[in-house]
């Protein structure tokens, strides 16, 4: 869980409210630094599944270095979605 400081009363507050619970300032900074934080895990784990799915196309076609290739990029993917979701919680 992460807080944020809120813009009107410096009171430190949990980033999923909306509204801060001492002035009922909205908390929109906050729940935008969310979504961005989701969209990001949301494409690397895109990233992740489409290296996956490549790898496996090009292994079976019949092209190793692509499947490395691939492979790499999946694996990149799941390691930054893997940070991601830790700096997240
Ligand atoms: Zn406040």
């Amino acid at each position: 869980m992460s807080q944020v400081i809120c813009p009107k009363c410096g009171e430190n507050t949990l980033d999923r409210l909306s509204n801060c619970p001492v002035c009922n300032e909205p908390l929109v900074e906050g729940q935008k630094r969310n979504e961005v934080r989701t969209k990001r895990v949301y494409y690397l784990g895109l990233v992740f599944v489409a290296g996956l799915v490549a790898a496996t196309v090009s292994s079976l076609m019949g092209f190793p270095k692509l499947t490395m290739i691939f492979t790499a990029i999946g694996v990149i993917g799941l390691v930054a979605l893997i940070l991601k979701m830790n700096a997240t919680n």
